[in-house]
């Protein structure tokens, strides 16, 4: 944005970070087992997926009259909030790079955006399809 370092790592509190993918139509999604690589796009982002969890996605071959057999209607939103830590606040003032400075923001306990989703998946709201798709 062309401000100065310092101003930015002492002035902002939070950067909040959104993303949307499409809701599953409530009408007519489907459950269904977790599919390997499903479970595997979990275990990679490191999110907790119980057993027994069912996943849902539109029914094959389409949708129906509510969603225009799109399978989707509306949209949710997937975020993470970087909350600015002293440890942050010197990276920033030290211009470290964007990587490193989300490195540690993970480590902090930042939520990121493709596991927000994952739990939104893990809800019903939405598939895996869709959550990687908006985040690529
Ligand atoms: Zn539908």
């Amino acid at each position: 944005m062309g401000l100065p370092a310092f101003m930015v790592a002492t002035t902002v509190k939070a950067v909040l970070a959104q993303r949307l993918s499409r809701r599953l139509c409530t009408t007519c999604k489907v459950p269904h087992d977790p599919k390997p690589e499903e479970i595997k796009i979990f275990q990679e982002n490191k999110v907790e997926l119980p057993a027994g969890t069912k996943i849902f996605g539109p029914p094959e071959g389409g949708g129906c009259e509510a969603c225009k057999n799109l399978g989707y209607k509306g949209r949710v939103g997937m975020h993470e909030i970087l909350i600015m830590s002293d440890t942050l606040r010197g990276y920033c003032l030290k211009d470290v790079a964007a990587d490193n400075v989300r490195k540690e923001a993970v480590k902090e306990g930042m939520r990121l955006i493709v596991q927000d989703g994952l739990e939104k998946v893990k809800q019903g709201l939405t598939s895996c399809r869709e959550v990687l798709g908006g985040t690529e």
